[in-house]
């Protein structure tokens, strides 16, 4: 019983949906976070444009990124 929290519960963070996550959208609010924090929220490809939009039209600084972002690091190697 040793399953990996990183993506056991990998789902959209959109509520309501249950859909596994394919990106992460990191991002930060400069008004209450110091420039060094980041706050991730896992999409489905539904739902990643309509976070990032979400988070985009309150000014706060936001990216999108692969997930899990391990492929990419694997892929690297
Ligand atoms: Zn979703």
């Amino acid at each position: 019983m040793t399953a990996d929290p990183s993506t056991a519960e990998a789902v959209c963070s959109r509520a309501g949906c249950r859909a596994p996550a394919t990106a992460q959208i990191v991002w930060r609010n400069p008004r209450i976070h110091p420039p060094e924090r980041r706050k991730i929220w896992l999409a489905c490809d539904e739902h990643a444009g309509y976070l990032r939009d979400f988070l985009a039209a309150r000014d706060f600084p936001v990216h999108v990124e692969p997930f899990p972002a391990s492929t990419a690091a694997e892929a690297a190697r």
